[in-house]
């Protein structure tokens, strides 16, 4: 069965869209540890990102990089952070966090509340930022 992260790639559940190429995308996670909280992702479904091939590896890297810096220029933060956890979804992910403190890193914290409006300007001026 597909992921559920296939269904989004595939426009089955809608997502909050950040940056997109043909084989890779970025959207922000549903349930933030802090706004502005990315998942970046390959299209292809592998469950465990070190099982992705050297090439896609690098190239998901790369991309992940460029997403980071939109996500520091649009997102007041000291740090963007990066983890990589895979322990509820089965599909290779990288999460970008913007940090204040090491605590914003806590995935056992509560979760931020944001409104589908505060979700949408948040992807927005990420996805702008990437522009310039
Ligand atoms: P992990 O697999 O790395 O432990 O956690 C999966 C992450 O994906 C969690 O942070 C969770 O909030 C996020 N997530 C799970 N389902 C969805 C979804 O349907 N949409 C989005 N945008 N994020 C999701």
């Amino acid at each position: 069965m597909a992921s559920i992260f296939t269904r989004i790639v595939q426009g089955e559940i809608p997502s909050y869209r950040v940056a997109e190429t043909d084989r890779f995308y970025a959207f922000l996670d549903i349930n933030p540890l802090v706004p502005g909280h990315t998942l970046v992702i390959p299209k292809q479904e592998t469950d465990y990102l070190f099982d992705i091939n050297d090439q896609d590896y690098q190239d998901l890297m790369l991309f992940a990089k460029r997403v980071s810096e939109a996500i520091y220029k649009a997102i007041p933060c000291k740090r963007v952070g990066v983890a990589v956890l895979g322990m509820e979804v089965p599909h290779a992910h990288i999460h970008l966090v913007p940090l204040q403190s090491e605590g914003d890193l806590d995935f056992r914290k509560e979760k931020a509340k944001l409104t589908p409006e505060q979700f949408q300007e948040i992807a927005a001026s990420i996805a702008k930022s990437l522009e310039v």
